[in-house]
């Protein structure tokens, strides 16, 4: 019987989504950075003799959108690095048997042999260089899971979401993703009766899921998948212009005000990714559409405003 399950992270977007659906709230133990800093081996350590976990989901990372990846370049790999191969490495350690471990489509090859890719290509080609760190870092993660698995027998299981959005994330304006970043700066363009700079071309495309979809789907995962590998969990296409005029409707601004920054980077062009693997095996799960997540996600910002991390 599962007595205790670890989730790291557990203080951030899919962690605090993922504390918001489960239901058997006493075996589960979420952690933020203030409990254990993950970069360090020996507090890892002490955190698994104390807690001894039957399983982990193992959400925390540093984390961040397109212009923090490029400005952080050498914390991306480093943080990222040390964290997951101290959580894998206690885990197998500590005789955890199964767990969940998060990559990101950030780390597909940015010039593949084909679109969409699927989860054969991971390590095809280099990452695009704007995460590159960050790309490395989750790279060498599958590859430490595949081994633990056939060294050990574990089932060290990982999930590769796309872009992922909602409740509890971070909308600051240097760090955050674009879909927080582009809630925030509509907030502010609002209130402020200014335009709204959209940042780049607007022609690279992106995929998103909502952040209660992606805690579903680690709950099915933990308790129904068969296999251990890796597996991509996806949605539809949209180009960042149509998303930034969605995110302008829902807001309630005048998208006739929206001009663009050309001089803001575009990051990668595209990194469309196929979620037939994931659709075949859980044919009945529908993700939330692009436009009642947003909505949602906005109404949460406007009534946490004052504590969200901003
Ligand atoms: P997030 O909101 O930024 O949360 C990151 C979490 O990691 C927080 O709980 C944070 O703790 C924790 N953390 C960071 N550094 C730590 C450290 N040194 N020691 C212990 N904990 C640490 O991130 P998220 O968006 O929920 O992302 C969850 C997972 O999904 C990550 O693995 C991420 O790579 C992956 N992912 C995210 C996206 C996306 O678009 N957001 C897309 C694909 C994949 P504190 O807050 O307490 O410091
Ligand atoms: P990425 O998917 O890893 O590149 O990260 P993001 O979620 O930060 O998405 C970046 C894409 O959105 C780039 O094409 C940016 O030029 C574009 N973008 C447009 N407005 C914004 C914004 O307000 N914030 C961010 N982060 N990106 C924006």
């Amino acid at each position: 019987m599962v007595k205790k399950i670890i989730v790291t992270g557990g203080s951030g977007m899919v962690g605090m989504s993922l504390k918001d659906i489960i239901l058997d709230k006493n075996i589960w133990l979420f952690l933020s950075s203030k409990d254990c800093d993950l970069t360090k081996i020996d507090a890892v350590d002490s955190l698994f003799n104390k807690e001894k976990p039957d399983y982990v989901i193992h959400l925390a990372a540093n984390v961040g959108g397109l212009f923090k990846n490029m400005r952080e370049r050498t914390a991306m790999f480093r943080d990222n690095v040390r964290i997951n191969e101290n959580i894998l490495e206690a885990c197998n350690n500590h005789g955890v048997q199964r767990g969940i471990f998060c990559l990101s489509s950030c780390i597909f090859p940015y010039k593949p042999s084909k679109y969409p890719m699927d989860e054969s290509m991971i390590h095809e080609s280099e990452p695009h260089p704007s995460n590159e760190g960050y790309g490395y870092s989750k790279r060498m993660m599958e590859m430490q899971c595949r081994n633990y698995n056939e060294q050990f027998g574990r089932e060290y299981i990982c999930i590769i979401p796309v872009n992922l959005y909602g409740p509890y994330d971070n909308f600051n304006l240097n760090d955050s993703h674009v879909i927080p970043g582009l809630i925030h700066r509509f907030y502010n363009a609002k209130k402020n009766n200014t335009d709204l700079e959209m940042y780049g071309s607007g022609t690279p495309l992106r995929q998103f899921v909502h952040s209660y979809d992606i805690a579903e789907i680690i709950m099915k995962i933990l308790n129904e998948y068969k296999e251990t590998k890796p597996i991509i969990c996806c949605n539809d296409e949209i180009t960042i212009k149509d998303l930034t005029y969605l995110v302008g409707k829902l807001s309630d601004y005048d998208t006739n005000k929206i001009t663009s920054d050309t001089s803001k980077s575009d990051g990668c062009l595209r990194k469309s990714v196929d979620g037939n693997y994931f659709n075949e095996i859980f044919s009945d799960f529908k993700y939330r559409s692009l436009e009642e997540g947003i909505k949602q996600t906005i109404e949460w910002f406007n009534e946490n405003y004052d504590k969200c991390r901003k």
